[in-house]
């Protein structure tokens, strides 16, 4: 598994934002897949950073979320960002169609409800609504008191 598979998908797409705010004060290869260098955290603290490549849970970081643990930060992930810059790209292109590919089926999903509820009966209709009113939010009971039954409106 490569570091970026490892890292949670916050900690991938802070580190890329990182790496494209130019937070890398320093950086080199020390050998065999090995990097060091210096990324700048969110509070203006300095963070030295070592990631490996080959072994990439024994990548070590200075922050207090992965000092002493074996997780990949977004530290680390900006500093392998910024070593391997094509990778960077190809990584946001990937976000980028994931999340229209998840626009594209929510608005599948919208579409499949509405054609659905066009087709249903006068009587199931009053009782889903009925039941959305009375198990749902409290908020969604009030509003349609106040834009339906005027009389009840305090
Ligand atoms: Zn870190």
């Amino acid at each position: 598994m490569g570091l970026l598979n490892i890292a949670s998908s916050a900690s991938a797409w802070r580190g890329y934002e990182y790496y494209k705010s130019g937070r890398i004060k320093s950086c080199q290869a020390t050998g065999d897949g090995r990097y060091e260098g210096q990324v700048i955290g969110s509070n203006g603290t300095s963070y030295q950073v070592k990631i490996n490549l080959e072994h990439p849970r024994s990548s070590q970081c200075s922050c207090p979320h992965a000092d002493g643990k074996r997780i990949v930060c977004k530290h680390m992930v900006a500093l392998y960002f910024s070593v391997f810059s094509e990778e960077a790209e190809d990584y946001y292109r990937e976000v980028i169609e994931a999340e229209e590919e998840a626009e594209r089926e929510q608005e599948q999903l919208e579409n499949a409800v509405i054609e659905h509820v066009g087709k249903m009966k006068k009587a199931d209709l009053q009782q889903i609504l009925l039941q959305t009113l009375f198990e749902g939010p409290e908020w969604q009971f009030e509003r349609f008191v106040r834009e339906n039954l005027r009389e009840y409106d305090g």
